[in-house]
């Protein structure tokens, strides 16, 4: 789509066209220097320096789905399942409103248990209670069901493609429809959910050539929420001899995805942090500009193992959200407890 400059943006933060050959050479390392003081300076023009904070809850680790990556996969029969009661996952909720946060994300396996109208429940309770932007990650459930809890009052709506490599898309995801995954993401765009959508960097069999396609993917479809994370291997799952993912590679990604998305809200996730610790710190200076700490209750939240070193924290809530505002003021920035809302429509015309 065309792009317009709003009277209101310097002229710094216009989107970026990379051109194919372009982003394969940045993902190469060839100019990071250049590339990363670029993805700095853009994220601290567009959201004044400020990180959004997002409470998680991952109030169920059951799952239909067969995603070769990810420890809670259906066939591993080693992991303990759990699912939260509405009023634990309320009880969770009221605590990040407590601590003031201004977006809830509730994320799960894809498991059908939860109803459409459990949800679309939930919501309503959230909202009556609370003046919080709703998140959803709750995988491939049917548009009726979108409908529904859109008009409950959830804002926006995380469906990661992990790769649009349609080939390594079913390597990797067995039994999932690639054309349906797409669909639903414009679905969600039709009805208004902020959408999000993101890729794992360095998933087994991405090449840098299907990377940088993925870039391009990510960034036409208009995206309000853009995630990227490296590949971390969980041994008890088919791909438990692949090499992990890199950070650095993960940390060019979201800096190419900044200057080609400046408005888009990009979180850096935990996987960083699982692979090497201050990778997600310091991603907060390479284009990220959200942070997710979880409010899952303790006594689960360990079980929600989809890649080693997810979840290790068992302090209290406030004193990890605590850490993690110390970890963004040491950087210079600014834990922002506000909605945080995407800034993409400013771009388009
Ligand atoms: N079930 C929903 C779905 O898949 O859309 C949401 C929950 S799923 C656990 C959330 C994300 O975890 C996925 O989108 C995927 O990117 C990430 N993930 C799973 N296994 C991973 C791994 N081994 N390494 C890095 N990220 C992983
Ligand atoms: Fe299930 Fe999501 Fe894990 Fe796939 S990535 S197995 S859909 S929880």
């Amino acid at each position: 789509a065309p792009v317009t400059q709003p009277t209101s943006v310097k002229p710094t933060l216009l989107n970026t066209v990379f051109s194919y050959a372009e982003i394969l050479s940045l993902l190469q390392g060839q100019d990071d220097e250049w590339l990363f003081s670029r993805a700095k300076l853009a994220t601290e023009l567009e959201f004044n320096q400020q990180v959004y904070l997002r409470g998680i809850v991952e109030f169920s680790n059951h799952c239909r789905n067969h995603c070769h990556y990810c420890g809670l996969r259906t066939e591993n029969r080693q992991v303990t399942r759990y699912r939260l009661s509405n009023e634990e996952i309320l009880n969770a909720v009221d605590s990040i409103a407590e601590l003031g946060l201004g977006t809830v994300v509730l994320q799960s396996g894809d498991d059908f248990n939860y109803s459409g109208n459990r949800i679309s429940t939930l919501i309503t309770e959230i909202k009556r209670h609370h003046n919080l932007a709703i998140t959803l990650s709750l995988g491939d459930r049917k548009h009726q069901e979108l409908e529904k809890w859109r008009e409950a009052g959830a804002d926006r709506y995380l469906l990661k493609m992990e790769t649009f490599d349609r080939a390594l898309f079913a390597q990797c995801r067995p039994k999932a429809n690639f054309d349906e995954r797409i669909a639903r993401l414009n679905y969600l765009k039709s009805l208004g959910y902020q959408t999000g959508s993101g890729i794992i960097v360095d998933l087994p069999g991405m090449t840098d050539a299907i990377l940088a396609r993925d870039i391009q993917h990510l960034s036409e479809l208009q995206l309000d929420m853009l995630a990227c994370g490296p590949f971390i291997a969980h041994h008890q799952t088919p791909f438990t001899t692949s090499p992990n993912g890199s950070a650095l590679k993960s940390h060019r990604v979201s800096a190419i995805l900044r200057l080609m998305n400046p408005g888009a809200n990009i979180p850096a996730t935990s996987s960083l942090d699982a692979l090497d610790k201050g990778a997600r710190e310091q991603a907060l200076k390479r284009g990220c500009n959200v942070i997710m700490p979880s409010f899952t209750p303790t006594k689960v939240s360990g079980d929600y193992s989809i890649y080693p070193g997810k979840n290790q924290q068992q302090h209290p809530a406030a004193e990890r959200l605590n850490q993690v505002c110390q970890q963004i003021q040491r950087h210079g920035l600014i834990p922002s407890f506000s909605r945080g809302d995407s800034k993409r429509t400013q771009y388009v015309s």
